[in-house]
């Protein structure tokens, strides 16, 4: 949205400069995320009382009523209008009357393309991301994305190579494949295609160094596509699975399809075919009714687990989903504490993996916009690295070797 605003002569501005019009991209994942767009809209207003506020996203889509009481809000437009936001900007609606709003959200289930916009730059960031995939169906009971989102559905493979092409010719050295099921790419395509089949063509047809992949669904982590990042110098060693609960009814109960013997030998595999890589999973702790031996068992089955980092997040009950009316909601400090206990349980799995490649020789994108004099780069294998070096390398690939752990990340030098 960004840049086709730039590229149509609007000018961007620092959000607190108090702008004429403000974009609003909601986020509906939990209450929480919620709250925070309304308080935007808020803020928004307070920095110039006579601002246009449009609002976005996917909590104005499946919720555009609460959006359009909000003072001060004069457009709320779903996630498929929001890719015709030029024109709703040039019509009348934000010309008439301050007070009125003009809300249009379609059925977003009824969408079955993803339009991938002609983007050439990611301010601030030295990695590109390109979403090859929308939606999702799957209906996990705690998930609000089905209904935000809609179908799953495929952007076509010649567009995602023409953005990548692209990107890569903007300088980027490294590719980000993104979607919300990529799993499931290509399934809907006239011409059907796999993930892997795809991860194939951007390799064979562009230029690409560096190909990282979003988080795949444990069922979608196909032996075929192990077996293609492990021969790949492209795709990079990095795999982010949700697990989300290490317990068979937890799993149940959340609508997951698989089981953690089925996961257990997915991670133990990806781990003998490629011994290097990154694995990190997704989990949730106080799903309702999670008991204490019900997390217990989450805990010790992954203490077992051959991974290197955990995204942990407390439940958050998220209203329109079957689990928000579950019996046995877990108080919200029940939830924190397990949270906390995964998350030590990650770092000390994170240390011991970053420590094994003390030595060794790496090679990383530097990111952009780091302090002068200390530089941060991120490995083929998702390990953060810190080292002096000119801010001129920002954006670059560059060999470093780790000389310590220190500071919760590797501490390392640049060796070319
Ligand atoms: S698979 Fe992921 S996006 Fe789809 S419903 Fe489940 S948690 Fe949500």
């Amino acid at each position: 949205m960004q840049e086709s605003l730039q590229n149509a002569g609007y000018q961007v501005v620092p959000f607190d400069d108090g702008a004429d019009l403000v974009i609003v991209n909601t986020c509906t994942v939990t209450s929480a995320t919620d709250a925070q767009s309304r308080n935007l809209v808020r803020r928004a207003r307070r920095f110039n009382s006579t601002c246009r506020v449009v609002v976005t996203g996917c909590y104005a889509q499946v919720d555009p009523d609460a959006l359009h009481a909000l003072p001060g809000v004069s457009l709320v437009i779903g996630n498929e209008e929001k890719q015709r936001l030029l024109d709703y900007l040039k019509s009348d609606h934000l010309k008439s009357d301050q007070d009125s709003t003009y809300v249009e959200v379609s059925d977003i289930r009824q969408a079955d393309t993803v339009c991938l916009s002609p983007l050439t730059s990611f301010s601030g960031r030295s990695r590109a991301f390109v979403q090859i995939q929308n939606g999702c169906d799957a209906f996990c009971s705690y998930c609000i994305i089905p209904y935000a989102r809609g179908a799953s559905r495929s952007a076509h493979p010649d567009e995602i190579l023409l953005q990548v092409v692209g990107l890569l010719e903007s300088g980027y050295q490294e590719i980000v494949l993104t979607g919300i099921h990529i799993g499931g790419y290509g399934a809907d395509l006239q011409s059907p295609l796999t993930l892997n089949g795809l991860v194939q063509r951007i390799e064979q047809e562009t230029a690409a160094h560096r190909l990282r992949l979003g988080s795949i669904e444990p069922t979608e982590l196909t032996d075929e596509l192990l077996e293609s990042v492990a021969a790949s110098q492209v795709i990079c060693p990095h795999f982010h699975i949700p697990l989300q609960a290490g317990d068979d009814g937890v799993l149940q109960r959340m609508g997951r399809t698989y089981t953690v013997d089925f996961f257990a030998r997915l991670v133990n595999k990806a781990r003998e075919t490629l011994p290097s890589a990154a694995i990190c999973l997704d989990v949730i702790t106080g799903f309702p009714g999670e008991t204490d031996q019900e997390f217990e068992n989450t805990y010790d089955f992954i203490a077992e687990l051959p991974i290197t980092d955990l995204h942990v997040f407390p439940y958050s009950k998220r209203p329109g989903t079957p689990a928000a009316t579950l019996p046995d909601q877990v108080p919200g400090n029940v939830s924190r504490e397990r949270a906390e206990r995964l998350r030590h349980l990650a770092a000390e799995k994170h240390r011991l993996f970053a420590e094994s490649f003390i030595g060794q020789v790496l090679e990383v994108v530097v990111e952009a916009g780091t302090k002068a004099g200390l530089l941060k780069g991120i490995s083929r294998n998702y390990l953060d690295l810190r080292f002096s070096g000119d801010a001129s390398l920002a954006g670059q690939c560059i060999k470093v070797k780790p000389i310590a752990w220190q500071d919760n990340s590797l501490q390392a030098e640049v060796v070319s």
